[in-house]
């Protein structure tokens, strides 16, 4: 199972300069020189790879790049400047592909590597260019090339780092589509019926977290029946889990000690992973059972238990800051996570 991010963008390499027709004044010479500068080059797209990204998220939000046109040539023989390039960055792991052909342009790795997209067209030739013992009085000059156009559909393989784990109906689906800047698609998945999640969640310095809600995660998935094995060995990489109890549900309790016994069946220390405890819908449950629900799991449990509710987005700042700060400081300790799908 594999999670992709995707994202289209239509970006225009910058116009080269046109070249310009003009002549200098001399005093004994009748029609002057011949001194029409060449166009400046224009600029390049350009893809940069950065390690402060993790999703495509920015690109829901702006689709067209394009880079400067040259400047015009000038008189005296000057050369037009050339336009800039624009730099776009894009997370390490991103593939660039061309949208019409499907053509791989390249694929963005280590942190600062670059790949250009779409050229620049040439500047155009001044007349000077064209003075030759042929044609020693030519008045023409050469407009500037059009930079390269495209539509690039950028991907990138995603990780899940939180995972939402819970029983059915805790509000875990609830909660992804409460808290999702996007929705990332989820490839070469053979069933229909019982996929994960996924949302991308916007942090506060920006870039994106990718939640995943598996839903397989259900009494006996850890024999392998059904669909939760393959959810579960998903959740083996995610970095953090957050765990939704139903503060509405017969037994929260029992509950909450049915997901961990889970977690325990299956091994591959997936019950030692740090987890956050959120006891949902409070919106529907008196204070008063709240408070005494919350007590009770913090008393078995020992890490906080955040009331929160999916449906009134209540407590949902408080929860997602402990999970950056979670992820921060898990980050600043980790030496062995897994880091690829
Ligand atoms: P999942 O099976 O864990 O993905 O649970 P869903 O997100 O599908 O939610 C199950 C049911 O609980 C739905 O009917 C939701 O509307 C409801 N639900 C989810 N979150 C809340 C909440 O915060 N408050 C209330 N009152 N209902 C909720
Ligand atoms: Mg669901």
């Amino acid at each position: 199972m594999q999670f992709i991010d995707q994202a289209e963008i239509e970006i225009e390499a910058g116009k080269g300069g046109d070249g310009i027709v003009a002549f200098r004044r001399e005093k004994y010479v009748p029609a002057g020189g011949r001194a029409g500068g060449n166009g400046g080059r224009g600029g390049n797209v350009i893809l940069v790879a950065s390690q402060h990204l993790q999703t495509l998220l920015d690109f829901k939000y702006a689709h067209r790049f394009e880079a400067e046109n040259g400047g015009r040539g000038g008189p005296n023989n000057r050369t037009g400047a050339n336009g800039s390039d624009r730099q776009i960055e894009v997370p390490c792991g991103t593939i660039a592909y061309d949208a019409e052909t499907g053509e791989i342009l390249g694929d963005l790795v280590e942190p600062g590597q670059t790949l250009c997209v779409a050229k620049g067209g040439k500047g155009g030739l001044g007349n000077k260019h064209f003075l030759s013992n042929q044609n020693r009085a030519p008045d023409y000059a050469l407009r500037g090339l059009p930079g390269e156009h495209r539509h690039l559909r950028l991907e990138l393989k995603l990780l899940a780092e939180v995972g939402i784990i819970g029983l059915p109906n805790a509000g875990k689906s609830t909660l992804i589509s409460a808290l999702s800047a996007a929705r990332p698609k989820i490839a070469d998945y053979p069933f229909t019926t019982l996929v994960p999640n996924l949302g991308v969640v916007r942090k506060p310095t920006g870039d994106g977290t990718v939640f995943a809600d598996i839903p397989g995660l259900i009494e006996g998935a850890h024999l392998g029946m059904g669909l939760g094995h393959d959810f579960l060995r998903h959740i083996e990489r995610t970095r953090l889990l957050l765990h939704l109890v139903d503060a509405t549900a017969e037994d929260p309790i029992a509950n909450y000690q049915t997901i961990q016994e889970e977690l325990r069946a299956y091994g591959h220390e997936l019950s030692e992973r740090p987890q956050i405890l959120a006891l949902n819908k409070i919106d529907a449950v008196d204070a008063e059972t709240a408070d005494a629900l919350a007590t009770e799991l913090n008393q078995l449990t020992q890490v906080p238990v955040f009331q929160i509710s999916a449906v009134a987005h209540i407590g949902l700042d408080a929860l997602l800051q402990k999970i950056w700060e979670s992820l921060d400081q898990l980050t600043a300790v980790e030496v062995a996570i897994p880091r690829g799908l």
